[in-house]
Formats: C-alpha cells, sequence, structure tokens
C-alpha cells in the first residue's frame, strides 16, 4: 500500500505547509558523499509550492536523531528524512523516530517475505527492515528491499508528520514524489526558472534591476551562476505574478535564454540543430572530447551528431585535421589560425554542416607569457564562413574544460540564432 497521507488543517502560516528535511548518515557528516537527497526533495517541494523551513543533518547516532526530531516539530508540519532505513545497525532512524514519538516497534510479518528477498534464510538485517514504528503507514519500495514509512502523531506535544525514506537515491526519489503528491498542491506557486547563457551575471543583474526592485512586493527574483549558465528564477505566492515577471525578464534577456526550468545548455543546442536538419562535428583538444560528451548527453543526438574527433597532439591536429604543419610551427596549436584549420579540417572530412574546435592551456602548465595557462581558443566553421574566438581566464583544470565546452556550445547557438549580439560567458 502506497500511503496517501490524510487530509490536515492548514497550518498556522497561512495554507503552506511547513516542511523540514533531515538527512541522516555518518557517510554525510564525513564529507564521504554529497547530500544530493537534500536537494533532490527541496527541488521537489519547490516545484510543489512548499514552503521549506529548514534542513539538517545528522550522524547515525540515536540522540542525534531524536533531538533533530524534536526541534522540526517545533518549526515543521511535515518532516522528510533520508536514510538510517539499511539492514546494518547503524541505521538508526526507525529506532529514532519511534523514541521521538514514544512508539514501540514492531515487526510486520507481511513485510518479511520482502525483506528476505530471494535469500535463503532470513538474516537479523532483513527482520530489521521488516520492522516499523507501531501504526506507521508503511511506504513502498519498488526499487528495493528496505521500504520507507509515515508515522503520524505528536513529538513533545506537536504535531508532526515524519515520512521516512531509503537514502538510496534512486529508491527515495519515486518514493518520496508519490508522498508528495498525496500532500497535494502547496499554498505557493511553483517557482519558474529561465536558463540562461551568453551574459555575465552582473549582466543580467543589471539588465534585471528594475524587475527584481518592483518584483520584492510580490515576487522574489533570484540571479544564479554555475559554469557559465545563469539561473533565474522568480518565486511568489500569486502565480500569475510568477508568470507576468518571468515573462518581463524573458523579454528584457532577449536571446540569453535558451530554455526553462531544468532545461540544459546541450539540450537547447541539439533542438536548435535538429529544428534546422544540421549536422555538428567537434574537433577537440583541450577538452578531449567533453563537446561530444555533452551533445551526446541529450537523448536523441545521433540526429545532429555522427562523428567527432579528439586531437591532442600537433601530429594528430594534421593528420586527422590537415591542419598544415607550418601554421601549427608558426602560430603555436593555440592560436586562432589553427582553431580555424582544425573546425574547417574538421567539416571538410566529415561532412557536417558545421564544425566546432577547441584548443586550449588548461593547466596547470604548459603556459607562456604570452599564452598563460587558461587561454583558450575557439573555432566554428559552417557554409557562411569560419569565426574563432580567444578567451583568458582563470580557474583550475576542471573548470577550465568545462567553461569551454559551454563557451563552445554557445559559439554554436548564437551562430545558429543569427543572434546580432556575439556575447559569450
Ligand atoms: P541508507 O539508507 O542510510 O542505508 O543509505 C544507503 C545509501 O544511500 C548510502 O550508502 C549512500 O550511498 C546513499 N545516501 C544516503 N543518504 C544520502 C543522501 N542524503 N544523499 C545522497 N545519497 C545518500
Ligand atoms: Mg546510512
Amino acid at each position: 500500500m502506497t500511503a496517501a497521507p490524510p487530509p490536515r488543517s492548514p497550518s498556522s502560516v497561512g495554507d503552506a505547509l511547513r516542511v523540514a528535511i533531515l538527512s541522516v548518515g555518518d557517510e554525510l557528516l564525513a564529507g564521504d558523499i554529497l547530500d544530493t537527497n537534500m536537494h533532490g526533495l527541496a527541488n521537489e517541494l519547490a516545484a510543489r509550492g512548499h514552503r521549506l523551513v529548514g534542513t539538517a543533518c545528522v550522524g547515525d547516532d540515536l540522540d542525534a536523531i531524536v533531538s533533530a526530531l524534536r526541534r522540526a516539530a517545533e518549526d515543521a508540519d511535515v518532516l522528510l528524512v533520508t536514510g538510517g532505513l539499511g539492514p546494518t545497525r547503524d541505521d538508526l532512524t526507525r529506532d529514532g523516530v519511534a523514541a521521538a514519538f514514544g512508539l514501540a516497534l514492531e515487526e510486520r510479518a507481511d513485510y518479511l517475505a520482502q525483506a528476505q528477498g530471494s535469500n535463503a534464510v532470513l538474516t537479523e538485517g532483513a527482520r530489521l527492515q521488516a520492522t516499523f514504528p507501531a501504526g506507521a503507514t508503511v511506504l513502498e519500495n519498488a526499487r528495493g528491499t528496505a521500504p520507507g514509512f509515515l508515522v503520524e502523531g505528536a513529538v513533545d506535544g506537536r504535531a508532526l508528520r515524519v515520512a521516512c525514506f531509503p537514502g538510496v537515491p534512486s529508491e527515495l526519489r519515486p518514493m518520496a514524489r508519490a508522498l508528495l503528491d498525496g500532500l497535494g498542491p502547496g499554498a505557493r506557486a511553483a517557482t519558474r526558472k529561465l536558463r540562461c547563457c551568453g551574459a555575465t551575471e552582473s549582466e543580467v543583474g543589471a539588465v534585471l534591476a528594475g524587475v527584481m526592485d518592483r518584483a520584492r512586493a510580490g515576487c522574489l527574483v533570484g540571479v544564479t551562476a554555475s559554469k557559465g549558465i545563469l539561473t533565474v528564477s522568480v518565486r511568489g505566492d500569486d502565480a500569475r505574478a510568477v508568470d507576468a515577471t518571468l515573462e518581463e525578464a524573458r523579454a528584457l534577456l532577449g536571446d540569453t535564454v535558451f530554455g526553462e526550468g531544468d532545461d540544459t545548455h546541450p539540450a537547447a543546442v541539439v533542438r536548435l540543430l535538429a529544428e534546422r536538419g544540421l549536422v555538428v562535428t567537434t574537433a577537440e583538444s583541450c577538452t578531449g572530447g567533453l563537446v561530444a560528451g555533452a551533445i551526446t548527453s541529450v537523448p536523441g543526438s545521433s540526429e545532429v551528431l555522427r562523428e567527432a574527433v579528439v586531437t591532442y597532439s600537433n601530429e594528430a591536429k594534421t593528420a586527422r585535421l590537415g591542419v598544415p604543419e607550418a601554421l601549427l610551427a608558426e602560430h603555436g596549436a593555440v592560436s586562432e589560425p589553427v582553431a580555424a584549420a582544425m573546425a574547417e579540417g574538421a567539416r571538410a572530412r566529415s561532412g557536417a554542416d558545421v564544425a566546432l574546435s577547441v584548443s586550449g592551456i588548461a593547466g596547470p602548465g604548459g603556459g607562456t607569457p604570452d599564452k598563460p595557462v587558461g587561454t583558450v581558443v575557439f573555432g566554428l566553421a559552417d557554409a557562411a564562413g569560419t569565426v574563432t574566438r580567444t578567451f583568458r581566464w582563470r580557474g583550475g583544470r576542471d573548470e577550465l574544460r568545462t567553461r569551454s565546452v559551454t563557451v563552445s556550445l554557445e559559439l554554436l547557438r548564437r551562430r545558429l540564432l543569427g543572434a546580432a549580439r556575439d556575447r559569450l560567458p
């Protein structure tokens, strides 16, 4: 049975259900793994318009779990707990919840078979996974052996609903969605987001200054930047105000907007190529195939990419792309003439409509005074001709390579749009 929590009277703060998240696991506190469950749950809550009032992370420690539940009861109506439901003795979430609510733990015969799975004997661990606080509603786990559970009651005299999920992200996600669907829509309008590229955070901030000031009354407009991609998010209680603010921002941002919501930059580029019936190829040096990798991360990319090459050495640039040795000797591998020759060679040899090339000094070694680490050149060749760009960035190897992928794809996106304004991150 999948739990559909009963309807509940509105909380004290407007109609918004106050939700908190608790992540449990020593590995989280040790920094061994990232708390992606918190991130995923926060996303689900925002998309549904629920109010996330706080998050906490504790180790596999009974007292810490009980204390966290007590604190949650002060601030929240619903607490979502991830982790600590496994079959080992360090999985203490069920004990913590039982203790906080003053409930006994009971083994449920109807879940023993599921916990045993295909094992010949019923282990102690399996028994643990069929053990729940008395009266809990079991939350089915279609992808694993540890079911979740929902307890409704009072902690220190304060009403609280606690939903516990296993820590494995692929198991948690569908279970949490099923539970949240049962909670109904939140009081807030869902957050809407515009995804942008080709401008800096401060440029976007300046363009949106008026919208951000005026919107303060009704909605919250925020700008975040990560690896050359900007996200403009609009949150508020009135869906129409959110929509209107978003459209105002979209008009101001023009062709820097490539998508909405969780849309990705490579997906936007693949979409444009497919719409125009164009095939792309890449000739990559310092990115080692990451540009082609980004394109092929998009489902359906086989429509727009047939082949790509990684030409790391000068010899490979000459052998695979026909870059003249003399050009390499005169300008060096990280130069606009070589980027142009790489793109033109890749286009001619692959038969693609458009070719992208990247060559750069990703560091930490290899820099020279006139070409320091962080110098990256880009080329694009299509039927209309060849363009090149040079960028100089600071940053580590990973960051430079990631940025290079974004710039290369953005160069292509702008070319496909025929954008008048050739602005790149
Ligand atoms: P558990 O339910 O505590 O046995 O967790 C099972 C596995 O899920 C752990 O070994 C982690 O790899 C993963 N996991 C647990 N908590 C989280 C979390 N908050 N975010 C991402 N992964 C997690
Ligand atoms: Mg654990």
